[in-house]
């Protein structure tokens, strides 16, 4: 795929691909940490606990196939921006 604003690959980091199961081409580094994190249990990906109860995310590839993450994140976008309101 050619790289856009919503695509690119950094083949030059170490960790390439960091999740399998993307065809190496198509392959998305735009979201290398996950803005969607921070929604815990509802972020909609393929994620596990471990024993100690943090949330692991080895087996998502969500945003990571071709240019849809960052429609996937647009649409989550309110919720996100309701995390970062100002508490008073
Ligand atoms: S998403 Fe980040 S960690 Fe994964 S391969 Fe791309 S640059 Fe490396
Ligand atoms: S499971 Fe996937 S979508 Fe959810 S936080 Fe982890 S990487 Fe992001």
């Amino acid at each position: 795929m050619k790289a856009s604003s919503s695509f690119f690959q950094n083949r030059a980091c170490e960790c390439f691909p960091c999740h399998e199961g993307v065809p190496l081409d198509e392959f998305n580094c735009l979201f290398c940490y996950c803005p969607l994190y921070a929604l815990g249990d509802s972020c909609g990906g393929n994620f596990s606990y471990s024993a100690s109860g943090v949330k692991v995310c080895t087996n998502c590839t969500l945003l990571h196939v071709g240019d849809a993450g960052a429609g996937i994140v647009k649409q989550r976008f309110g919720e996100l921006k309701e995390l970062g309101r100002r508490r008073l």
